[in-house]
């Protein structure tokens, strides 16, 4: 165990889809229950403010959350007395995020922050990496490529079944649209 004499740090999970952050998110919760402690659970929402929602993993474990539509609600929605705030998926949210994480890790909080590192085409994505560099702890996970069983640090988008193209939008409107966890060699982006 690390000795820590003041409170208030950030830790990051990050990994590939299918990972195990979200578990891995929900576990650090549960065990800051066990300590009593107060927690509160943020995760992005695309379209109201905030509302009430939850964190669910791959494997079915799930916790409450609230879903918010930008870091800044965060600030507002955090209480007084939480002690330990963790945010999934923090690679949908604004820049503003690190800020937001920074702060309450002066302010003496606990902040856990899980999400991509990669987005589909194996490039840093959004707030996490600098996240990562600012962070006390960073935890790297890694899911099982579905190719060749190897570690798989990478995430596979899939349309119709076919690797996505680097140039693919976002959001393809109609497509069947899937991922999967892959190694760097079974990783495949059409150019
Ligand atoms: P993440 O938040 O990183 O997407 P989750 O915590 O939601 O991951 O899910 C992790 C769970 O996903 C694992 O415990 C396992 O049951 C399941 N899973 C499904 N496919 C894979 C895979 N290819 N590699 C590892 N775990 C997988
Ligand atoms: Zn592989």
């Amino acid at each position: 165990m690390y000795f820590v004499k003041q409170s208030g740090w950030i830790e990051v999970i990050c990994g590939s889809m299918f990972s195990g952050k979200s578990e891995e998110l929900i576990r650090r919760v549960n065990r800051a229950r066990i300590a009593k402690q107060k927690v509160q659970v943020f995760k992005p929402s695309i379209d109201v403010r905030y509302h009430h929602s939850a964190v669910v993993s791959h494997n079915g474990t799930q916790e409450d959350a609230w879903a918010v539509d930008s870091a800044a609600v965060i600030m507002e929605l955090v209480d007084p007395d939480t002690e330990v705030v963790a945010i999934d998926e923090v690679q949908f949210f604004d820049e503003q995020i690190i800020d937001v994480c920074n702060s309450l890790a002066d302010r003496g909080l606990r902040v856990i922050v899980a999400g991509l590192d990669l987005d589909f085409r194996g490039k840093p994505f959004g707030p996490t990496p600098v996240l990562m560099a600012m962070a006390e702890y960073v935890d790297k996970l890694q899911a099982i490529c579905v190719k060749c069983g190897n570690p798989a640090n990478r995430t596979q988008r899939l349309i119709n079944g076919h690797p996505a193209y680097a140039s693919d939008p976002v959001i393809l409107v109609g497509a069947a649209e899937s991922y999967e966890a892959r190694c760097r060699h079974c990783h495949e982006v059409p150019v």
